[in-house]
């Protein structure tokens, strides 16, 4: 058997939280290189503000060229109050720049209720139950990145614009990559949309009913308006499976979805260019929790690390297509949580909680335990 390539992978901590939770991340991903043979070299680069005070950049030519070069990237998150006081500053400049010139238009969300934390969630235990669904987000079009925006001034009174803008092939792409992953589950798509109001919905609405009935009639297709879905996420989260949306949608439905998970923590996601079996092993693709840098907390040593490593166990299945240690990953977090480890955010009142580095060595010693018993690593 000829040995897999070698990849590279590339650390970008970013801003609050974000190298708490990678550097935890980075151990796990250590632990996967010397015991499961991970073919693996693991850069890192300053981003946002620590780049910024190291270098007098927020994402210097340097670290784009590590970006362009890198297979995956290991992603923390960016934002900080910071930026408002340093002038030209734009907050998520960095992460759209990513998004947008790699062309990373599928964002993966799964969202699980794993039962040991639902007694954390606001939501009840029997409503969560057999919570296991998919948000597919379109990442690169739509409100974020539309033109014209800005805030301009006409007949002296100041308005702000924003253009929510999708073309038929960028509604197409996202929604092959929503049916093909239904393939793999439970083959149902909810397609979620605000077509009685919006004309861009409307467009949206036409396109995804089309394709599923000339290309993908063995996938069930219903919609939502987003007004809708938000509701059903909290009153009945099991009825989907794989819920496919447009970026602003998909990012407010998501942090809903974390209410069903016990805390944004836990949330990984996927940002890539293909769904088709080897697509991210073949392309770049990025990988990060769904949250954000989290300043109320930053540099407490608080954060739950978990979404920080759920995500680098999507970075196995997809950009090194190994099922087996991807799997192994999620059961030894989850086996973490079940035997009672919790960082404050998915504590309940009074049980002891642990900080973000004794989480990732938690997870270590049950990786450690798992691993004898664990199949070998197929390998791609
Ligand atoms: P947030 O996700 O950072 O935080 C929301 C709440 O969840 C906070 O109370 C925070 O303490 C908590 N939280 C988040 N992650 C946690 C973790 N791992 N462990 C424990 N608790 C956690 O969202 P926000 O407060 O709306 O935004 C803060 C900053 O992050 C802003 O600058 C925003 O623009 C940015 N942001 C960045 C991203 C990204 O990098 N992809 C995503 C969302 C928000």
């Amino acid at each position: 058997m000829t040995a897999a390539p070698r990849k590279r992978v590339l650390i970008l901590p970013g801003d609050g939280i974000g190298p708490e939770i990678l550097a935890q991340t980075r151990r796990v991903v250590d632990w996967f290189v010397a015991r499961r043979a991970l073919p693996a070299d693991l850069y890192e680069e300053p981003f946002g503000i620590p780049a910024y005070r190291a270098h007098g950049s927020f994402l210097r030519d340097e670290t784009w060229d590590e970006i362009e070069a890198a297979d995956a990237i290991l992603f923390g998150a960016i934002g900080s109050p910071e930026y408002d006081t340093i002038p030209g500053a734009a907050e998520g400049a960095g992460l759209m720049r990513m998004r947008t010139e790699l062309g990373l238009f599928i964002n993966l969300r799964p969202v699980r209720a794993a039962a040991p934390l639902h007694a954390v969630s606001p939501l009840k235990a029997e409503v969560l139950r057999q919570t296991d669904l998919v948000i597919v987000r379109e990442l690169t079009g739509g409100i974020y990145t539309g033109k014209p925006r800005g805030i301009e001034t006409v007949d002296g009174v100041r308005r702000g614009v924003n253009t929510m803008i999708y073309s038929e092939p960028e509604i197409e792409r996202i929604t092959r990559a929503a049916f093909d992953l239904a393939r793999t589950r439970r083959k149902r798509v909810c397609s979620v949309d605000k077509s009685n109001v919006l004309e861009v919905s409307r467009l949206w609405r036409e396109v995804v009913q089309r394709l599923r009935d000339t290309a993908y009639s063995d996938v069930e297709l219903t919609h939502l308006f987003v007004d809708n879905a938000a509701m059903q996420l909290v009153r009945a989260p099991a009825q989907f499976d794989v819920l496919l949306t447009e970026n602003l949608f998909g990012d407010i439905l998501s942090d809903i979805g974390a209410a069903a998970a016990g805390s944004i923590g836990m949330l990984p996601s996927a940002s890539m260019t293909g769904m088709d079996a080897d697509g991210p092993a073949r392309h770049r693709a990025l990988y990060e929790p769904i949250h954000g840098s989290a300043p109320d907390i930053a540099g407490k040593g608080i954060a739950n690390p978990c979404g920080a490593i759920l995500s680098f166990a999507m970075c196995l299945r997809h950009s090194f297509l190994r099922p087996d240690d991807a799997a192994l990953l999620e059961a030894a977090t989850i086996a973490t949580i079940e035997n009672g480890a919790r960082t404050a955010d998915i504590a309940r009142p009074g049980q002891p909680t642990l900080s973000t580095a004794e989480m990732g060595s938690a997870i270590l010693r049950e990786l450690d335990a798992m691993a004898d018993g664990w199949p070998a690593a197929a390998r791609a």
